[in-house]
């Protein structure tokens, strides 16, 4: 692997954001649907831009909602970490920051002394309901009623529940995006995940998500990437799902041409482990970004999360500018995107504001 850079990359840290925005809008039409009525609807290659079925043309979902709530979050943690000379209130920040979304979910829930997201909450797009998983909601209303928001009811070593759903996987991108170190990214992006899912395959491959971007954002390609987070998960109770979906994926991607037939042999990716190996084979997948993310959600299961996670690895490996212009203009979130993307990289870069 060639030598890192110290901080990431601003263009690449925009690509990873506005990357899963595009592999979610471009998915959610699908989620659920066959292969076959995906080729009928759409062609052979599934979808060439954005469609208005479900939520509409360039429409975003709860996978682009938690992401940005997540990277928040972090950006106010840190903030925080060096205003005060402590650390470790992340997992806190990031479960007031995920029930202040479940606010705009229409989920009741008894009122409490909160304040998280900032000026996420004014953007319409990321407080709507857009098919938010049950594990979340479930997980989640679970924390509210215990009404200490800022303590993580969930975590890796007290489990919430025994969900290995993707939901922790396809928002934990950004516990890449700060951290000296891989293995604080492989562990902020597990304990993100662990506030709503507490099996082992759904917060290692968040884990495994994050210590990639932060490879990525930093200068790595995808293969390197893939194999320090695959190094970083040796050795965690629990790992053997995760590794061996992985293991499938790039075993998948060395015998022949990237189809959704082979994709589909790595399952659905309603799981979390099924979910991070269906975005790193169609990341590890010849061609363009553009025709990769289009891969990753042509296939018969959840094209949304699949879509996003490897949207949020290629964007992170090629920055924003890989990806079609018409799919950069019309993805929903756009500006929104770009604002919190600037903050993150100001944040997570040589000369954070001072907030003092
Ligand atoms: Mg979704």
């Amino acid at each position: 692997m060639p030598e890192l850079s110290e901080y990431p990359d601003p263009e690449r840290l925009l690509g990873c954001l506005l990357g899963g925005a595009i592999g979610d809008a471009l998915g959610a039409p699908l989620e659920g649907l066959s292969l076959d009525v995906i080729r009928d609807r759409y062609g052979p290659d599934g979808p060439g831009g954005f469609v208005a079925e479900r939520f509409g043309a360039g429409a975003v979902t709860d996978d682009t909602q938690l992401t940005m709530f997540t990277a928040y979050a972090l950006v106010q943690a840190s903030a925080r970490a060096r205003a005060k000379g402590i650390g470790g209130a992340a997992p806190g920040m990031l479960q007031v920051a995920y029930l202040t979304w479940l606010r705009g979910q229409g989920e009741e829930f008894p009122e409490q002394d909160m304040v998280g997201g900032g000026w996420l909450v004014q953007e319409r797009a990321l407080m709507t309901r857009r098919g938010p998983g049950r594990s979340t909601l479930g997980a989640l209303r679970k924390a509210a009623e215990r009404r200490r928001p800022g303590v993580p009811l969930g975590t890796v070593g007290e489990p919430i529940n025994d969900s290995k759903g993707c939901g922790g996987v396809m928002r934990a991108a950004p516990c890449g995006f700060g951290f000296s170190e891989a293995a604080h990214a492989f562990d902020m992006g597990c304990q993100a995940a662990a506030i709503t899912h507490g099996h082992p395959s759904g917060y290692l491959p968040a884990g495994v998500l994050a210590a990639m971007v932060w490879a990525l954002l930093r200068g790595a390609e995808v293969r390197d990437a893939l194999e320090l987070a695959r190094g970083h998960l040796q050795g965690r109770p629990g790992n053997g799902e995760t590794a061996d979906a992985l293991a499938r994926a790039v075993r998948l991607a060395g015998e022949g041409p990237a189809t959704p037939e082979r994709l589909q042999t790595l399952g659905g990716g309603w799981t979390g482990e099924e979910a991070i190996a269906i975005a790193v084979y169609a990341a590890l997948a010849p061609g363009g970004a553009g025709a990769r993310v289009r891969l990753a959600v042509t296939h018969g299961g959840d094209s949304d999360s699949t879509g996003a996670i490897c949207g949020n690895i290629l964007g992170a490996r090629h920055g924003a500018g890989a990806f079609p212009q018409a799919w950069r203009d019309g993805v929903e979130v756009r500006e929104a995107v770009e604002r919190l993307a600037a903050m993150c990289s100001a944040e997570c870069g040589p000369n954070p504001p001072d907030t003092r």
